[in-house]
């Protein structure tokens, strides 16, 4: 059983599928607690209903698409969810895991999306010391981002790295962090700016493409926000 906090069907707006009609599956909780995070009630504030795994099936088999997202919350901590991409994969659909990389998983998705967390992530002063020192205890997992590059290679699938910058500082680390990896692929890094309006996210676009042209990594959007604002079911 997993608690699931929304299945609806949008368009992917973040990463190398963006554009991508997909049903997401989104999870609930998460052992990370962002402060920026945009999806609280998936991670600070779980809701949602515990559902089997053929009823999740069941819910995604109701919409005509071949491209499945699996996001959250933290997906990876989550057994059963291992299933659900096995069940998927069965279907011949398109699965891509969207994880914060801090649980290692060998599950047979086609596109692992991690999205390590830097140091700008950790919420001080907006939880409990229990959370801030697991938080910060958890989110540096490179060990965990580096097996499940390896494991998606190693089945001929594919994963990318996501980062969620919001300052020049921020993009620096993502640097540190990269130098802390045996091999990575700079076509599969992407910097994304912080931000759940598009406001936000155009005050990032006055520097963060440059920075990307200079550093030969991606430059990552996110779509949906323009698309359809910061609001639930996209
Ligand atoms: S890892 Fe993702 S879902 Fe969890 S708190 Fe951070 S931003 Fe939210």
């Amino acid at each position: 059983m997993v608690r699931i906090s929304e299945i609806f069907h949008s368009i992917q707006g973040e990463g190398k599928l963006s554009g991508t009609p997909s049903v997401f599956v989104r999870t609930s909780g998460c052992n990370l607690r962002c402060w920026f995070c945009d999806t609280r009630y998936a991670s600070w504030e779980p809701e949602g209903d515990t559902l089997s795994v053929s009823s999740i099936l069941d819910r995604v088999d109701a919409f005509p698409c071949d491209h499945v997202v699996i996001t959250g919350g933290e997906p990876a901590i989550f057994d059963e969810i291992g299933e659900v991409v096995q069940s998927c994969k069965a279907r011949r659909k398109h699965v891509t895991i969207e994880t914060a990389g801090t649980v290692d998983r060998d599950w047979d998705c086609d596109l692992w999306s991690i999205s390590p967390k830097l140091s700008n992530s950790t919420p001080i002063g907006m939880a409990s010391d229990e959370w801030v020192r697991n938080h910060d205890l958890r989110r540096h997992a490179p060990q965990v981002v580096e097996s499940l590059m390896e494991s998606s290679l190693n089945r001929q699938a594919d994963y990318q790295l996501k980062f969620v910058v919001g300052s020049i500082l921020d993009a620096e680390e993502v640097l540190e962090y990269l130098g802390e990896l045996h091999a990575w692929d700079r076509d599969r890094v992407m910097m994304m700016p912080r931000g759940t309006t598009a406001e936000e996210l155009q005050l990032h676009s006055t520097w963060l493409p440059s920075w990307c042209r200079t550093h030969g990594v991606r430059y990552c959007d996110r779509q949906h926000i323009y698309w359809f604002g910061n609001t639930r079911g996209t």
